[in-house]
């Protein structure tokens, strides 16, 4: 099978695909039937150095949805193993994506651009190599709100629809992402060859990664070690940002861990209503495994997986390898709980994690108990302080928990007492009424207001954008153009989440009705 090749915006390199057949198998997409946009991110196109004029964009289609080829593209399927729900699966690898090449931003930086949902691979097993409608266009929304969030992830440069159908339980609309990530190498990808013994693999990998991602290890005294030490500082970043924002991955098994610590693979994840750790909105995660409490947890453990993978090269001995990799996972939970508290200080305003540090846990405790929105309840932090009174916050009580008796009110206030009393040891102005010093008030609300986001993804929100682009899909005839107006309204206000312009918008409020809350997500499959 050939496809035509088209002229590409991209220039493209293959450094990837030069690492041979072991690592990545050349395969070409499946043409589809009938492709049209159903979004393209021009702003993230400007960074990877394209002007994307209309007519740009519109010869890129073809290619986007798998029936041409863009010139100087040497398309694989990536190989790569993994740990699912704790056991390990040697051969996964990309089973509906197709890596089209590397391209060099403006920036110098190296970007993947992979199709996901582009036909049947070497590694697709039993299924299609094909994606729905529905989870492509969470993964675009979810991604580019990450994004916006200041958090690493891997971006959605356009979902294209392909007009024909695939088969879940009911037919369904068909979709393909277009991904731009760091590079797709995950804990999986080292899993694959090292639980194979093939060690001289296992050594390219790790020199491929250091010099793409971590190119300071190379010059450390002992290379493979710096590259662990790296990734768990890079992943440890990653996922304590999540929790900051009460995002939930939801399987973070060790194929979804990216080794440039950037949020992969947005299935069954979702961003938290009301606060409580036992969260998990995946369908098939029974026993909670990846819920919003454990993602520290299943952290250590797949960096444990990570160090197995690296043992032959830290040290000709076995032995003191493994002696160093418990050493280096011993240190993991202080570290953790150093980046995540050192998050949550700034979103209370408070410069020191050890005065915040039990002031956030008790927070947390009283937002669990009183089923308070997470994201609301910061975002009000500000308000109190701008308007010198409790009641904004006390308001959460009435409109978002179940509950709201005096008593859980006298809880509430005492908190908001001890807090403001640690921000006016660390010199902070807390009562706007009394000494009339709003201008301290508003800089330090500025700062907390600056990770407290007005605005995420909400389940809810995007299951009706969902439910929205399926039935354009459905009921679309050939004479009337497709348009998504709450797909473009939810993306357009995920821009700018810090901004105080959606505090008042419905789009930014919890789910009101009981069957919103219980809200359950498939993989995206
Ligand atoms: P995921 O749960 O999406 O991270 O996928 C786990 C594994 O299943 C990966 O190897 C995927 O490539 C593969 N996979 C998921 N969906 C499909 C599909 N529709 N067709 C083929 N392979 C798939
Ligand atoms: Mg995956």
């Amino acid at each position: 099978m050939s496809l035509p090749q088209i002229t590409s915006p991209f220039t493209f390199q293959n450094t990837y695909a030069a690492l041979g057949e072991s690592f990545a198998v050349p395969t070409l997409p499946t043409p589809v039937a009938a492709p049209h946009w159903l979004a393209f991110n021009a702003p993230l196109s400007a960074e990877l150095g394209v002007n994307m004029t209309v007519a740009v964009q519109e010869a890129l289609l073809p290619a986007l949805a798998g029936n041409a080829l863009l010139a100087g593209s040497t398309p694989v399927a990536q190989a790569y193993a993994g740990h699912q729900f704790g056991h390990f699966n040697p051969q996964l690898g990309d089973g509906r994506a197709i890596l089209l090449g590397e391209i060099i931003t403006p920036q110098g930086l190296r970007k993947d651009i992979q199709l996901k949902g582009a036909g049947m691979t070497p590694f697709s097993r039993s299924g299609d190599g094909r994606a729905a409608l529905g989870p492509v266009v969470r993964e675009y929304l979810l991604s580019e709100a990450m994004h916006a969030l200041g958090i690493k992830t891997t971006r959605a440069l356009a979902a294209v629809v392909t007009g024909q159908p695939v088969y879940r339980e009911t037919p369904l609309p068909g979709a393909i992402l277009t991904r731009v990530a760091s590079s797709h190498i995950r804990i999986g990808t080292f899993e694959y060859f090292a639980r194979r013994g093939e060690i001289t693999q296992v050594k390219r990998l790790s020199d491929h990664v250091i010099a793409r991602h971590y190119r300071e290890c190379a010059k450390a005294q002992a290379p493979y070690k710096a590259l662990f030490e790296a990734v768990m500082a890079a992943q440890i970043d990653l996922v304590a940002r999540w929790m900051q924002v009460g995002f939930i991955h939801g399987v973070m098994n060790t194929d979804n861990m990216s080794i440039a610590g950037e949020t992969i693979d947005y299935g069954p994840c979702a961003f938290m209503d009301s606060y409580d750790p036992a969260t998990q909105y995946s369908a098939i995660d029974v026993r909670g495994r990846y819920a919003f409490g454990h993602q520290k947890s299943i952290l250590q453990w797949n960096l444990a997986r990570f160090a197995e993978c690296l043992l032959r090269l830290i040290d000709e001995d076995v032995d003191v390898s493994v002696a160093y990799a418990e050493q280096a996972l011993a240190g993991f939970s202080e570290q953790f709980d150093a980046v995540y508290f050192g998050l949550m200080a700034k979103k209370i305003g408070l410069q020191s994690r050890a005065v915040a540090e039990p002031i956030v846990i008790a927070l947390l405790a009283l937002l669990e108990t009183l089923h308070i929105d997470y994201t609301l309840a910061f975002r009000q932090l500000g308000q109190v302080l701008l308007m010198g009174t409790n009641e904004p916050f006390l308001q959460l009580l009435n409109d978002h928990s179940q509950t709201g008796q005096p008593e859980q009110q006298q809880e509430v206030i005492a908190w908001l007492e001890r807090w403001k009393s640690a921000l006016a040891e660390q010199g902070d102005s807390v009562d706007a009424s009394a000494d009339g010093n709003t201008a301290a008030n508003a800089a330090l609300v500025q700062g907390m207001q600056q990770v407290n986001p007005a605005i995420i993804p909400r389940n809810h929100q995007v299951e009706a954008v969902i439910t929205e682009a399926v039935a354009v899909q459905q009921n679309m005839t050939a004479s009337t153009p497709a348009c998504y107006p709450k797909f473009e309204a939810l993306r357009h206000a995920l821009q700018t989440p810090y901004d105080s312009v959606h505090e008042s918008s419905d789009l930014a409020q919890p789910p009101t009705r009981a069957e919103q809350r219980s809200y359950k997500t498939f993989c995206g499959t």
